[in-house]
């Protein structure tokens, strides 16, 4: 089920990096690749790096941003070089090889990776469960797009080959579509109860993602907080009546 693991590069520009990442997803047995508001489009040089790989090129798929490329993903991990900016849940490279796997198993997930200038932006980063760091030179921890691409693929390969997951009955986790309108919905209803106001929101949605985050809600839970929701989205308007 490795072609239901999706890689998407958020903003790449080097042309380059796009045919090495494709080159370093055949290689470990990986074929859906997204690009998310690339600022450069596939070319001769991304064709000459990707070698053997230019039929991923071929089928790749373009979007305008990370949300349209994860949506319907129910598993979402961002690859950073800073550890613990955002200070979100984390895994180790062989612990989100062995949770793609696993998951892929039910449908789509995604390995998100960011510029090759600035990385993902904070508000990316807070669309994804979790956040893998490669644990590089703390004085040079930045590797090269690509490179990033290939050992996480490689941990998704080592995590197939051993079978992971495969005895497992599966959990269902919304998908990251499912997640955004919940949080559009629970904004909505601090909104209208006061909790947040409006022009101040600080960091309450912020704080609240990273909870839901750790947590890994379930479908069924997030169906039950959605019930919550509109059970007080109704006291709340006959009130305003
Ligand atoms: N200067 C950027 C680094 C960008 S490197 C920054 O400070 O974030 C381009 C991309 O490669 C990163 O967004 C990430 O997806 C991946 N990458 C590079 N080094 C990494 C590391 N040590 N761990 C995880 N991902 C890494």
């Amino acid at each position: 089920m490795l072609s239901n693991i999706r890689v998407v590069l958020v903003g790449t520009s080097h042309p380059g990096n796009i045919g090495s990442t494709a080159r370093a997803m055949k290689t470990m047995g990986l074929s859906t690749l997204y690009l998310a508001e690339p600022r450069a489009e596939p070319d001769g040089q991304s064709i000459a790096l990707a070698a053997g790989a230019s039929d991923i090129l071929k089928h790749l798929v373009k979007v305008d941003s990370l949300a349209e490329a994860i949506a319907d993903c129910s598993l979402v991990i961002a690859t950073s070089a800073r550890s613990r900016t955002l200070d979100w849940p984390m895994l180790e490279p062989r612990e989100a090889g062995q949770k793609l796997v696993t998951e892929s198993l039910t449908g789509p997930v995604a390995i998100v990776f960011g510029r090759e200038n600035h990385g993902l932006s904070n508000e990316e980063l807070q669309q994804c469960t979790y956040h893998v760091a490669i644990p590089a030179n703390p004085e040079y921890s930045s590797l090269n797009l690509a490179q990033a691409v290939q050992i996480i693929c490689y941990e998704t390969r080592v995590a197939h080959l051993a079978g992971v997951g495969s005895a497992q009955e599966p959990t269902e986790y919304p998908l990251a579509a499912d997640q955004e309108r919940f949080f559009v919905h629970l904004e909505n209803t601090l909104f209208s109860t006061g909790f947040i106001i409006k022009n101040h929101p600080g960091q309450v949605m912020t704080k609240l993602r990273r909870l839901f985050s750790r947590a890994r809600i379930e479908s069924q839970e997030m169906n039950i907080l959605r019930g919550i929701l509109t059970s007080i989205d109704k006291v709340v308007s006959n009130k305003q009546k």
